[in-house]
């Protein structure tokens, strides 16, 4: 303001005072013009048509804003040369990782992917790039995972290039409406795991048959002999041990049976409130010793599609660890009913309960919390196994609350999906 004030304030007084207002003032407006046309001529050649960073000359405010615009690109280049530094070494981290990694748009669209992406899952760089990715991965459990948003657990599918392969597809949200993709090559871990299933299901069954002969030969010697004689009282040890093996080599079997089972076939019907309430009375027999209170909950018309045998094993295992567990004169309650998700099955026991420490090993192979209780009751650490991966199948997961003193609570819900 004050710039123009000193400009045109002579120039209004000179006019006036020799009568050329008007005209001494269109002089200076087409001159003031034209001086600012001429800077901004000189600004948009270094904006469009130069590529120097040496500012060009300015006067009074041109040159104000020139060297405003200057910084501006100084700080708008120093942000880009971080942000390149910042991709690349994203970059190169992601190279440098065992995995295939790929980044992509919430909609599929494929942003950025590594080498060994290209290598394992067949991807073209940078042809692919922007490709919808189910449409490089056509596996419709693929599509439904990446819908489902739940990505905690991971996803194993054959390569999309090679049918030999297993490959573990894990996803994760990343950056804003992004998600980066993970693929790991576990081709030698399945067929391990694949390989020891199969060795403990043979050598169980092959373990069966010399037990059934020994069981039998031992059940012959204990009724000829005086069980108050030494031979008697050793025939007997012979007899609880072996019927011990026997449980092993059961469970064993049942849980190789089980990890390795298809999906579940969904046309099976399974009378669930039938098979509990036969439960019940072997529960009730059992738990007559030890004077213990089995109430059974069940709605009657509650029945599932699935597996008999495994949801048999299941809900067995957990009913009897609670007479198994339970003290004399302890209480136990069962309850078997709908829920607003599934079905909701649950065995309360107030026996002497489980420690925390213990709680998250209890599904591992062979957990025991105490081998010599567990010994006595027969037990062989298989059971809760056994539950756990029968749930797998059912898309579910065993919830165990115990505490020390006052007992154990045991539940699952199935998805209404496997309700009938
Ligand atoms: P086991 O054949 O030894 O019973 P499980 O896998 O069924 O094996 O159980 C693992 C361990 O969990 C058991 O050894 C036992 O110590 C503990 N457990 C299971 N159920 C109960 C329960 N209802 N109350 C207390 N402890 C339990």
């Amino acid at each position: 303001m004050w710039g123009l004030v000193l400009i045109y304030l002579p120039i209004i007084i000179i006019g006036s005072l020799f009568g050329w207002l008007t005209e001494l003032l269109l002089v200076s407006f087409f001159i003031h013009i034209v001086w600012h046309y001429y800077y901004l001529n000189k600004l948009n050649n270094w904006l469009w048509n130069s590529k120097s960073t040496v500012l060009p000359d300015g006067k009074s405010d041109w040159e104000h804003a020139f060297v405003g615009i200057h910084n501006m690109q100084q700080r708008h280049r120093k942000r880009r040369n971080n942000l390149a530094s910042v991709i690349s070494r994203f970059r190169e981290g992601s190279e440098a990782l065992p995995d295939a990694v790929v980044v992509f748009h919430k909609s599929g669209e494929i942003i950025w992917c590594n080498r060994l992406a290209q290598f394992q899952l067949g991807f073209k760089w940078p042809m692919d790039c922007g490709d919808n990715i189910t449409n490089l991965i056509r596996n419709p459990l693929f599509s439904e995972h990446l819908k489902s948003s739940d990505y905690d657990q991971p996803l194993d599918l054959t390569s999309p290039i090679n049918a030999d392969k297993v490959l573990e597809f894990r996803v994760m949200p990343y950056a804003k409406h992004q998600r980066i993709l993970i693929v790991r090559d576990v081709t030698t871990y399945r067929q391990l795991d694949e390989q020891r299933r199969q060795f403990v299901a043979n050598v169980s069954h092959e373990l069966r048959t010399p037990l059934t002969v020994l069981q039998g030969y031992i059940e012959i010697l204990g009724m000829q002999s005086d069980p108050d004689s030494r031979q008697g009282k050793a025939i007997n040890v012979l007899d609880q041990q072996t019927t011990r093996m026997c449980s092993l080599v059961e469970q064993l079997m049942t849980l190789s049976k089980i990890e390795g089972a298809a999906s579940i076939d969904l046309t099976e019907k399974v009378n669930v409130p039938a098979l509990l309430t036969q439960m019940e009375n072997e529960a009730q027999a059992l738990g007559k010793k030890k004077a213990l209170q089995i109430t059974f909950s069940i709605e009657e018309k509650l029945l599932l599609l699935g597996d008999e045998m495994q949801l048999r094993s299941a809900m067995a295992n957990l009913v009897y660890n609670a007479v198994n567990y339970t003290p004399q004169g302890g209480s136990i309650k069962v309850i078997w009913r709908s829920c607003s998700t599934g079905a909701y099955f649950c065995v309360m026991d107030n026996g002497d309960g489980i420690a925390p420490e213990h709680i998250l090993h209890l599904t591992e192979r062979f957990y025991r919390v105490d081998g010599s209780r567990s010994r006595d009751t027969g037990g062989s650490g298989l059971g809760l196994s056994i539950v756990k991966h029968t749930l797998n199948h059912y898309d579910s997961e065993l919830n165990i609350e115990s505490n020390l003193g006052e007992g154990s609570q045991f539940s699952f819900i199935i998805p209404s999906s496997y309700l009938l």
